[in-house]
């Protein structure tokens, strides 16, 4: 393999011949191309880009760089989902429970939260007890035992997209679909689950943008779900201000427990029930999305969703208490400086704001406060009245929660008009 020569080429905007591409990522897995001759390829596909052939063989190259977790002992459809990260998106720590509850498995490896997002890992790891560093035989039995995991993703698990996401996070090659596409679904497939709900954000707090880029993305990786034997549908939702009213580890485990307990906020409700439909649809129980929808609210209804959640919990370590939930020792809220109507709230503003109290972080291996957060007592669209309460900031002191709440105050905007209603999924892709 000549890699000089295969850069030359995609630089050129060839189409590479089949085998080449995965012998580059695979040898570069190996250390044996240096970081300068992967950084420049991945420039040049960012300019020249992947064909659908070539993406699926960087997946392919991917999930062959490591270890795969083999569910089939379980002898049913199990499925998982995966969000592209947003913010205040709590959905998956109650949707494993309603899926559960439904009697079909569901098997996620998660990631952490980085920059203005958060991950699925942080959130859980806010109870106490709770473990996540579980080897993929751990998960397996768990499944087994209590129809429900959630855990880290493995060092074995695609070390070569590990690398290159490394390598384009430094050199300004991630926001490319076939790149992300490649990335998200070789870490879905060697993850096992037959079928597979991707939430594909849209908006200003997402990596997607535009509706056009996320249509992109998601038939990309429909194509991949496709060539590789799995089922995936991508429901294509706006992260354009915060999903629900809490943002923050500890504060969004509290959120996702009152979904379960019917008393959830509507939007983060109504996309746990949707994405629980669209699971059961698509594992073996047979039945249809209307049916399957029927089964997750009553999941919720009978309490059943909440029990799994409680056993789910205990099987992982944690105390599913929900009193024993770490609490900042400050809270300040914000007041409306008029009256009007809450025109738009910022995602990206609140998630960085999040961030700066001690929810997030800004590199990977650094830890988290997992009380700290935002909670936005009212979303965009509400009346509000001069004075009142729009958002709390919780953090660990004084200062940090003061210079928290100057910056909130600027992810709001107050207007006299309603704001034109917007819908909160954009569209599915299958
Ligand atoms: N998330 C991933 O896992 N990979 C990407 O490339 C982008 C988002």
């Amino acid at each position: 393999m000549h890699v000089v020569e295969l850069i030359e080429r995609k630089r050129d905007g060839e189409e590479l011949e089949p085998g080449e591409l995965g012998e580059l990522v695979l040898e570069y897995a190996r250390g044996r191309v240096p970081n300068e001759q992967m950084a420049a390829f991945l420039m040049a596909v960012y300019f020249r880009g992947l064909s659908c052939a070539e993406t699926y063989e960087l997946t392919d190259a991917m999930v062959a760089s490591g270890s795969t977790v083999d569910l089939s002992s379980i002898d049913r459809v199990v499925v998982d989902k995966h969000s592209t990260g947003g913010v205040g998106d709590k959905v998956s720590i109650a949707l494993g429970p309603v899926v559960a509850a439904c009697g079909v498995p569901f098997a996620k490896m998660s990631g952490r939260g980085l920059g203005h997002t958060g991950g699925t890992l942080d959130k859980l790891e806010s109870i106490p007890g709770f473990c996540t560093d579980l080897s993929a035989d751990e998960l397996l039995a768990l499944v087994k035992e209590v129809g429900l995991a959630i855990v880290g993703q493995t060092d074995s698990l695609v070390p070569a997209d590990r690398l290159i996401y490394e390598l384009r996070d430094v050199t300004g090659t991630v926001p490319h679909v076939a790149l992300i596409a490649a990335s998200v679904m070789s870490k879905k497939l060697a993850a096992g689950a037959d079928a597979i709900l991707l939430d594909i954000k849209v908006g200003e707090g997402a990596f997607m943008r535009t509706l056009d880029e996320a249509r992109t993305l998601a038939e990309t990786m429909v194509d991949l779900a496709d060539r590789a034997g799995r089922r995936v549908v991508c429901d294509l939702t706006a992260m354009d201000q915060p999903l629900g009213h809490a943002v923050g580890n500890a504060l969004e485990v509290r959120e996702a427990v009152g979904v379960l307990q019917g008393s959830g906020p509507p939007d983060v409700t109504e996309l746990v029930l949707r994405s629980a439909s669209t699971l059961l649809a698509l594992s073996d129980l047979g039945v249809d999305e209307t049916s399957a929808r029927e089964l997750a609210e009553q999941a919720v209804a009978t309490g059943a969703a909440l029990r799994a959640y409680t056993r789910w919990v205990t099987a992982q370590g944690g105390d599913p208490d929900e009193t024993v939930l770490p609490q900042a020792p400050v809270t300040a809220v914000l007041h409306a400086p008029a009256s009007g109507f809450v025109a738009s709230l910022s995602a990206l503003g609140v998630g960085r704001v999040a961030s700066c109290l001690g929810a997030g972080r800004e590199r990977s291996g650094e830890p988290v406060d997992h009380a700290a957060g935002v909670v936005c007592l009212t979303k965009r669209g509400d009346r509000v009245e001069t004075g009142q309460p729009l958002a709390e900031a919780h953090g660990r002191d004084e200062r940090t929660v003061s210079a928290a709440l100057d910056r909130l105050a600027s992810c709001f905007t107050i207007a006299a008009e309603v704001p034109p209603r917007t819908h909160l999924v954009l569209d599915v892709i299958r």
